[in-house]
């Protein structure tokens, strides 16, 4: 493994789902749902296999169809015009892109300003830029970004702000107040942004605000999103970056050499799950919030302290209250006490591990029966 690598092992997701599958016990780590997405949409699917759409190297930048839909949800949800020829580009899931983005926007020895607990790909694909992680870290009990933190964080050698809202693992999503004071350095201070929305789709607290939507954004942000958490087909690995025209090209340069093109019969269906009514967004929404709010208060029942998401489908909890100190040794012994797999936060931490030392994620993306399974499981540890 050469040094950029070093510390990137295995992913937590990877550990934690193989801990599941080797003890059965219910796994509430890895975040995928457990119920496949809308039947219509795996049709879409499955008829574009045998009509032979896709099933040779679709176009580079993705099906023309795939692009349109992006393009109309866009509109759709953001009021946001984007041309699909060259403003949209489908990449193999968010993950993808967010490889992709990092490859083509830094030069070695960049800075990265990223809000901190953050999504495992980031950390890597920053290393793997060659450039420097620079943490803006969100701590208990409210998560939100503080600002004069931020504003010390830029240095001359910062070129990038990456940023995700509805934030994994902790659920903030950040106000448009919050948003447009971001916006207002990053145009002060001449920066790029990368903003991860995997998440859009699911807020249940205040709004989902594209930060590209703000005044000076326009040019310096790249957005990126993916079916895989909107339609529940995390298998798929259909995601999108949609931004200015120079910027998406800079990001398709990288995007080609990494994979090229994915998921040929797969865009097709995906398109049409964009075109979806309005009413399975807010479906797939409410359904979530209730699950979250079964889990979480499942949760605060066994004792756990719980900080409620405004968005995605993870809560993040503390075990102190249950005289734990360390999330990681708990989530490792989980499973023989309880028969349920979590994520510590603390993987989540490079820089500040102090801040998640104790912090616990659980997935909520699950059938009623399996989370009240779970809870009573974990009634057990009080
Ligand atoms: N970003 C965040 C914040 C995520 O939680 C995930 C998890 N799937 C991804 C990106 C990756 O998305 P995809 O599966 O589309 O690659
Ligand atoms: N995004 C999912 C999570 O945070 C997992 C994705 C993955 O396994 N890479 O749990």
């Amino acid at each position: 493994l050469n040094r950029r690598l070093d510390g990137h092992g295995t992913t937590i997701f990877a550990e934690m789902s193989a801990l599941a599958v080797r003890t059965g016990a219910i796994n509430l780590g890895q975040g995928f749902p457990d119920t496949d997405g809308p039947e219509e949409v795996r049709e879409a699917a499955v008829r574009a296999l045998r009509e032979g759409r896709g099933n040779q190297y679709p176009p580079g930048p993705g099906v023309p169809e795939l692009r349109a839909a992006i393009s109309d949800h866009q509109r759709r949800f953001h009021g946001l015009t984007f041309d699909p020829d060259t403003e949209v580009l489908v990449t193999a899931g968010a993950t993808e892109a967010i490889a992709a983005s990092l490859l083509a926007l830094l030069e070695p020895g960049d800075e990265v300003i990223a809000l901190e607990p953050f999504y495992d790909s980031y950390a890597a694909c920053i290393d793997m830029a060659g450039a420097r992680r620079v943490p803006l870290t969100l701590r208990a009990p409210h998560f939100r970004p503080d600002l004069d933190e931020l504003r010390d964080a830029i240095s001359p050698r910062t070129r990038l702000l990456l940023l995700n809202s509805p934030h994994n693992p902790t659920g903030t999503v950040l106000t448009r107040a919050e948003l447009g004071e971001i916006a207002g350095l990053a145009v002060e201070h001449n920066l790029l942004v990368v903003t991860d929305e995997v998440y859009e789709h699911l807020v249940f607290d205040g709004e989902h605000v594209p930060l590209i939507s703000l005044p000076g954004m326009r040019e310096r942000t790249v957005s990126i999103s993916s079916a895989g958490k909107t339609f529940s087909f995390t298998g798929w690995k259909v995601g999108w970056v949609t931004g200015s025209a120079p910027l998406v090209s800079a990001v398709r340069t990288a995007k080609q050499y990494l994979t090229y093109v994915s998921a040929g019969p797969f865009q097709y269906a995906v398109a049409e799950a964009l075109a979806l009514p309005d009413a399975y967004f807010t479906d797939f929404r409410e359904d979530l919030r209730a699950k979250r709010d079964l889990l979480a208060d499942g949760l605060t029942e066994a004792g756990f302290e719980v900080y409620r998401p405004q968005g995605t489908y993870f809560i993040t909890t503390d075990v102190a209250p249950l005289g734990e100190k360390d999330g990681v040794a708990f989530c490792r012994a989980l499973p023989e006490r309880c028969g349920v797999v979590a994520v510590p936060n603390a993987v989540f931490h490079y820089d500040t591990p102090d801040a998640g030392r104790s912090q616990v994620r659980f997935a909520f993306c699950k059938r009623v029966e399996v989370l009240r399974d779970a809870v009573n499981r974990l009634r057990a540890l009080a």
